[in-house]
């Protein structure tokens, strides 16, 4: 602790991320893509003018923009780009929730969501879960500096319809209504369609997930033109270039490859039904899921010694330390390999 910092920093419990292990492990932990990006990345990689680095990227990030913006159905004004959606939500914060009043959230979301509350000395209102652990909507007020939540959510995996996410926006019109994307191409129904109509949503997505680029920095924002100007606002005044200009090239091709993502994602949705099929037979709950990931547990077995029996057998998943999610595990999809190795060391631990 030290002196120098402001109170909020004191304060603040940072986030932490899930491990990234060194040695070779069958990695279930942090909701990667288990397949390569599109081939066209490969391509840029190998060709990429060294000397085009000599250059500062275009501060407007327009080819990258343009790109989202002809994949989303919007106008290229409507698109902000940051270094991983981390970013574009932290810059949110700052533009639109600093409103003295709590932002809204449930209970249980993305933990980066609370560090940025402390962060930028926002309150929080946490709205818990349904009996079926999904968002409940309903609980969501008017009467806040705006609502936030993953949809679907993480870790739960539950994705609610558009029309669901439209009611909800037709009853908060007066703040911001931030919905985390992040998982939304693993069956999940995008309400960015929605974003013509309510100048108030704002949609972020990541290049981390569907499009197998987390070792890359890209994330996305899809919003009314006016929430897009206020980001940035926020982001000139700290860092004028986003993206810096291979990271727009790698954005671009994974974008132009829609065959690629079409069948990576098919593989990750038809891996994920049978992985549920065959842990539901080994006694396993698997809650409902619309990502690329699965919220599981045993009714006879303690989630935190499977965690370090799976670890042990080289397995790495994700345990929470939280009262209300220490029952669960939490297991990225993988290949069907993988999905494989993962059940049948289960099989040996909940003997
Ligand atoms: N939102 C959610 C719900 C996430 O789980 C993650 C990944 N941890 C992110 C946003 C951030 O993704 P990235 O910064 O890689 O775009």
């Amino acid at each position: 602790m030290s002196e120098f910092w402001s109170p909020s920093v004191r304060e603040l419990t940072p986030y932490v991320p899930g491990e990234q292990p060194r040695e070779r492990l069958i990695k279930l932990n942090t909701n990667e893509n288990p397949y390569p990006p599109a081939p066209g990345v490969e391509a840029i990689l190998r060709e990429f003018p060294a000397d085009h680095l000599r250059l500062y990227p275009d501060p407007e990030s327009r080819a990258l923009r343009q790109a989202l913006a002809d994949e989303y159905g919007v106008d290229v004004g409507q698109v902000f780009v940051g270094n991983g959606s981390d970013e574009v939500l932290a810059l949110a914060f700052q533009a639109f929730f600093r409103h003295g009043l709590p932002l809204e959230m449930p209970a249980i979301t993305y933990s980066f969501y609370p560090v940025y509350c402390r962060l930028y000395d926002i309150e929080r209102r946490s709205h818990p879960l349904d009996d079926h652990w999904q968002v409940n909507l309903d609980a969501f007020s008017r009467d806040c500096s705006g609502v936030i939540f993953a949809n679907p959510n993480a870790p739960t995996a539950h994705g609610h319809s558009r029309e669901a996410i439209s009611r909800l926006l037709q009853r908060v019109t007066n703040r911001v209504v931030l919905i985390d994307e992040a998982y939304a191409d693993f069956g999940g129904e995008s309400a960015v369609p929605l974003v013509a109509e309510h100048g108030n949503l704002l949609v972020t997505g990541t290049f981390s997930k569907s499009r197998s680029l987390a070792g890359i920095r890209l994330g996305y924002a899809i919003g009314s033109r006016e929430l897009i100007e206020g980001l940035e606002r926020v982001k000139d005044s700290f860092n004028s270039y986003p993206i810096d200009s291979l990271a727009s090239a790698i954005g671009i091709a994974a974008l132009e490859d829609r065959e690629h993502f079409a069948a990576c994602r098919e593989k990750v949705i038809t891996t994920r039904e049978r992985t549920r099929q065959r842990l539901e037979a080994l006694g396993f709950e698997v809650l409902p899921s619309q990502a690329n990931f699965i919220l599981v547990r045993h009714p006879a077995q303690e989630a935190a010694q499977l965690f370090v029996g799976l670890r042990e057998r080289g397995i790495l998943v994700r345990h929470f330390n939280t009262e209300v999610l220490s029952d669960f595990l939490r297991i990225s999809i993988g290949t069907e390999d993988e999905m494989d190795s993962l059940v049948e060391t289960l099989e040996v631990l909940c003997r």
